[in-house]
């Protein structure tokens, strides 16, 4: 946070960038209030014994919304946590879940705590006396609020979440639902974990198939050979480069880490990268791009794309009018402050803003979420029966035109959709369709000139419709 220039709180810049949409709206005062407000804020503190010394840790749950059940949103481990991160980020989720038409309220947790000063044991007792305040404090069900991972958290953790549960409730025939992004052998979906990344890189392709939006964001052409700086290779950061720089052919010209940054104009590999990390932990000595230690100062170099898959608060007042990308996509949540963000309008630079381009992981968690409380893995019913009727069409298609078809073509035309496929579509579909909603909004009112206020405009819309369909009591 870039204290020279006083900006608001992360909670505060979220509250300022949706007043902006409400301002161009039609809304009721009390319904504005009542869809900004968050309705409960859990804050724990539990003792864990710790190589034989007491520890207590803070934890926090924000249910933002229930006009959806249940309230979604992940849990975050990390040292700096604290009440009003926790809060936007369970307000961002509110709006991200509406766009993306996700019947879930809005909710985030977090516990105050550096991982890396634990081992995989502690990890687990802490994760599990933290998952017992949820469930006694009823911040944690199938049908009222469902977590999921965030920042430090994963597969793992989100394990002894759900064992922690089912052995709390055994009689909860949907204990699996209580939380998302679980492995696959727990419960897990297939795509789960590439999903936040997909999601970005489904928005980006939806982005370029907007003429009118690539001319407003001063680009020519195709996704194609587009140079882009990535900020954080964690599971997002990492998903998303990966697959914009093998399928789509753009160049990731920098990677900034929160140690340094490397810098290599023909692209950089960004699997030999991940390998390259995860045997020599840093980037440092990868030997195919330049290091430069001051890794904050890359996200001022110029590119077409710049993507911010890291933390909050990385473009603030202080450096907003230094950046020279043309678009810049939030996959983290808030990495744009409120200020930075008029700041970059003003200068023409376009924002693909976080409640819609980062709204992939909420949305397979849907399904996950869905498979879970049917008992049924997508695909199941109709897969071998899609597989025969594709198999029919092959023949008949040979028959009619005399030529046998290739294996290739025969089997891309028999093959049935397995899990991974349906997940990727239903993906797909989603961020398409919420970004031309967005397009609409903004193409409908001429006093939209961006698309975070399009966005925030179109989500506030379908949930002050719930509100006043339901009304408040
Ligand atoms: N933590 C992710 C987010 O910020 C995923 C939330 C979820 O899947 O519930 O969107």
């Amino acid at each position: 946070m870039s204290k020279a220039f006083n900006e608001p709180s992360f909670r505060d810049g979220v509250n300022l960038m949706v007043d902006r949409a409400i301002a161009v709206m039609q809304l009721e005062e009390g319904v504005a209030k009542a869809i900004k407000s968050c309705n409960a804020v859990l804050q724990v503190q539990f003792p864990v014994k710790i190589r034989g010394k007491i520890e207590v840790f803070t934890g926090w749950r924000a249910t933002h919304s229930t006009h959806r059940l249940p309230s979604k949103g992940g849990i975050r481990y990390a040292p700096y946590a604290n009440q009003n991160e926790v809060e936007a980020l369970a307000a961002l989720m509110t709006y991200k879940c509406a766009i993306v038409d996700v019947p879930f309220g809005g909710s985030k947790g977090a516990l105050m705590i550096d991982p890396s000063q634990y081992s995989r044991d502690e990890m687990e007792m802490i994760t599990r006396r933290f998952t017992l305040e949820l469930i006694r404090k009823d911040f944690l069900s199938p049908s009222t609020n469902v977590p999921a991972p965030d920042i430090g958290t994963g597969q793992r953790e989100m394990a002894w979440i759900a064992d922690t549960y089912k052995q709390l409730k055994p009689d909860d025939i949907n204990y699996v639902a209580c939380v998302t992004g679980k492995p696959i052998h727990h419960g897990g979906i297939h795509g789960r974990v590439e999903a936040t990344g997909r999601g970005v890189q489904y928005a980006v392709q939806e982005f370029f198939r907007h003429p009118e939006d690539i001319k407003m964001a001063n680009m020519q052409g195709s996704l194609e050979g587009k140079s882009c700086v990535i900020q954080g290779l964690g599971n997002v950061g990492y998903h998303v480069a990966k697959f914009l720089s093998e399928e789509d052919g753009v160049k990731i010209t920098a990677v900034i880490e929160y140690n340094g940054a490397l810098i290599n104009d023909e692209g950089i590999d960004i699997e030999a990268l991940r390998q390259h990390i995860d045997a020599h932990e840093g980037i440092q000595t990868f030997p195919s791009a330049l290091f430069v230690e001051e890794g904050a100062q890359v996200l001022e170099k110029e590119c077409d794309i710049l993507i911010p898959a890291a933390l909050e608060s990385q473009i603030t007042m202080a450096n907003a009018d230094r950046i020279q990308a043309k678009l810049i996509v939030e996959a983290a949540n808030g990495p744009i402050t409120f200020g930075a963000d008029e700041i970059l309008q003003k200068k023409g630079v376009v924002i693909i803003p976080d409640a819609y381009a980062n709204a992939g992981g909420v949305t397979v968690s849907y399904f996950e979420w869905i498979r879970n409380i049917s008992h049924i893995r997508f695909g199941r019913m109709q897969r071998r029966h899609e597989e025969m009727r594709g198999m029919e069409m092959s023949r008949v298609l040979e028959e009619a035109t005399g030529h046998p078809l290739s294996d290739q073509i025969r089997h891309k035309m028999s093959r049935g959709a397995d899990e991974l496929d349906l997940v990727r579509s239903g993906l797909d579909d989603t961020m398409r369709l919420a970004y031309q909603e967005i397009r609409t909004t903004m193409d409908n009112d001429e006093n939209i000139h961006d698309l975070r206020t399009a966005a925030y405009v179109t989500s506030i819309q379908k949930i002050a419709r719930s509100y006043l369909e339901i009304g408040v009591y």
